[in-house]
């Protein structure tokens, strides 16, 4: 079982990156600006079969044709409108992920608006409650806190148990996956760049390919048809990250760069 889950953050109107979600240069990268966001949506649609995008929320079980999941971290202010307007326009639904502790606070949705986004189809999910830094290196008492709170908290504000969410920055590792299916989590997207899919204690563990804003449409479309280029180049960059983690964040920037220039080409 193989799905094609993109991984977007914020689309901001007027190129107004601090508008909405995490502020500082590190999280703008990954903001769109909409009408950039319009061209990925367009070039998706025109790259894949009509119906692959859909929502985990139809698709819990398929076989042939990998489905497309288009995701949004962080619960930034934006979420609604005009991301979930864009989406809706073209017919589709997407999953939101939303840090909980910030819900309400300047840049990031109010709980009407995290109500709203559910009432009109979409999918939303727990992106912890306080993003920490490094999900993975948290206690497990810490990693169950961070997934029982934000869990309760939108399951209140939505009326519903809700029971997706996403690991925050990419930090993953099985213990984080056990501690949200002891949570009552059964679908968790992480980051790594990987069309597979497994099972952790019961709860189905999905991949995703991130879009930074230094990615034209052709990546988006790209990555939902399943293309082995713009796949290949994510697990590198991927791997340069890891590798980064020895060398320092300069060696990074710079096969980040490399990586990305090719995939203009
Ligand atoms: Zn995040």
């Amino acid at each position: 079982m193989r799905c094609l889950a993109i991984m977007y953050h914020d689309v901001v109107e007027n190129g107004d990156f601090e508008s909405s979600g995490f502020p500082g240069e590190g999280a703008h990268v990954y903001k769109l600006r909409r009408e950039d966001f319009e061209c990925h949506l367009d070039a998706i649609r025109d790259a894949v079969p009509s119906g692959a995008v859909s929502t985990i929320a139809a698709r819990r079980q398929w076989s042939s044709t990998p489905p497309v999941f288009l995701t949004f971290d962080d619960g930034g202010a934006t979420a609604l409108h005009p991301t979930a307007d864009l989406l809706e326009r073209r017919g589709w639904r997407g999953h939101f992920f939303v840090t909980t502790g910030r819900i309400g606070t300047p840049g990031f949705l109010s709980a009407d608006a995290v109500r709203d986004l559910r009432r009109r189809g979409h999918i939303v999910g727990s992106h912890s409650a306080s993003h920490p830094t490094r999900m993975s290196a948290l206690s497990r008492a810490g990693l169950d806190r961070e997934w029982r709170e934000s869990i309760a908290c939108l399951s209140e504000i939505a009326g519903e148990p809700l029971k997706v969410a996403s690991v925050p920055g990419g930090y993953y590792s099985r213990e984080v996956a056990r501690s949200a299916a002891a949570a009552g989590i059964e679908v968790l997207f992480t980051s790594e760049p990987t069309a597979a899919t497994a099972q952790v204690d019961g709860c189905l563990v999905l991949g995703r390919y991130v879009v930074q804003r230094a990615m034209g449409p052709e990546w988006s479309a790209g990555l939902a048809a399943g293309l082995r280029g713009p796949r290949w180049r994510q697990t590198a960059l991927w791997k340069a990250k890891r590798v980064a983690k020895t060398l320092g964040g300069g060696a990074y920037l710079t096969l980040r760069r490399a990586i990305l220039e090719r995939g203009r080409k």
